[in-house]
């Protein structure tokens, strides 16, 4: 089975964001379409300043735009598509004459990308679910991030704390996938990756390294059981397609779990098995799947998989993803 066999080919036509809970603080991770729209119909959406900043990257005069001095608590939104962007919690007063925040709403809802307009090496910054021109970051803001996110007002939609019942309809997940992630080792990542995305309900798995003391690490370096990091997959699943239970059900199956530091032939503690769980549900979800296991006498030795809180996830090379899809085979499992 090729459930997503064509997703590489093509841009990933979906986003994950944070859009806003009612009480309008950021809620959990979602999946939606990116927002598209023509030259011609983000002309006819916007008045020719707006889209002169947000389609063309220009930038706004300093202190004359709108929402420089606003002090009033709530949500700045991007007027190209409604995703909300930065909240009032983290504005200040930089001086420079254009609004500023510290840190983005969700860290999910902004992109960055190098800039080297005007001579200058600067950061852009993006809405991720419509690509609009928001601004730059700098790296001379205040405590706790350091960083200066410098907008421009003509991109922001400012709804106060008390009309956040009146935020842009885009900004509801009536049309969202919610996602959530999920991070295991059972041996050699190729086949895992090719077992887990074979199950409904997953939307994504990359092959990496996780678990270990060592930052970017390296498919040799791991390979030298140095490092401490395992072989992982990280699965993105809808939650209301596969349950979290299933994919530990769907990982007892596809390995050994009773082998300690090894999984077949592959020998050395970045093949031992593991789940590296993302909050206190799939921990307490995961070792009580394990206890039930063992209780099933399923297996005549114990189980010893590894159940620790994750730490990050370091992709692999891309040589390494999908590497059964591009290269031929089936599992190296036994
Ligand atoms: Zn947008």
């Amino acid at each position: 089975m090729t459930f997503f066999k064509h997703k590489t080919l093509v841009e990933n036509p979906d986003v994950t964001v944070r859009l806003m809970k009612e009480d309008g603080s950021p809620g959990p991770l979602i999946q939606m379409a990116k927002f598209h729209l023509t030259d011609e119909e983000w002309q006819n959406k916007l008045n020719a300043d707006q889209y002169q900043v947000l389609r063309a990257k220009g930038t706004e005069p300093a202190f004359c735009g709108l929402l420089t001095d606003e002090k009033e608590n709530g949500i700045y939104f991007c007027v190209g598509c409604g995703l909300p962007l930065f909240s009032s919690e983290s504005k200040f007063h930089s001086g420079t004459g254009w609004p500023s925040f510290f840190k983005p709403f969700a860290q999910e809802n902004i992109m960055e990308k190098a800039d080297a307009s005007f001579g200058m090496v600067r950061t852009e910054i993006l809405c991720s679910r419509c690509g609009s021109h928001l601004g730059h970051v700098f790296t001379d803001g205040p405590k706790p991030t350091g960083l200066r996110y410098c907008l421009n007002s003509l991109a922001l939609k400012f709804l106060p704390s008390s009309l956040l019942t009146q935020a842009p309809k885009e900004a509801l997940a009536d049309t969202a996938v919610p996602i959530e992630k999920a991070a295991f080792a059972a041996g050699c990542f190729w086949g895992v990756e090719s077992d887990f995305r074979k199950i409904p309900g997953v939307l994504d798995v990359i092959v990496g390294y996780t678990g270990g003391h060592t930052d970017k690490p390296t498919y040799k370096e791991v390979c030298t059981d140095k490092t401490g990091h395992a072989e992982a997959v990280l699965v993105t699943y809808n939650p209301d397609k596969v349950t979290f239970i299933q994919l530990l059900d769907a990982f007892w199956l596809l390995h050994d779990p009773t082998q300690f530091n090894r999984q077949g032939p592959d020998y050395g503690s970045q093949y031992r098995s593991a789940i590296f769980t993302q909050d206190a549900g799939q921990k307490e979800l995961a070792e009580k799947s394990k206890a039930a296991l063992n209780a099933t006498g399923r297996f005549k030795k114990p189980v010893v998989t590894e159940i620790s809180p994750a730490t990050h996830f370091w992709p692999a090379e891309e040589y390494h993803q999908r590497y059964f899809e591009k290269n031929g085979g089936g599992s190296c499992h036994i």
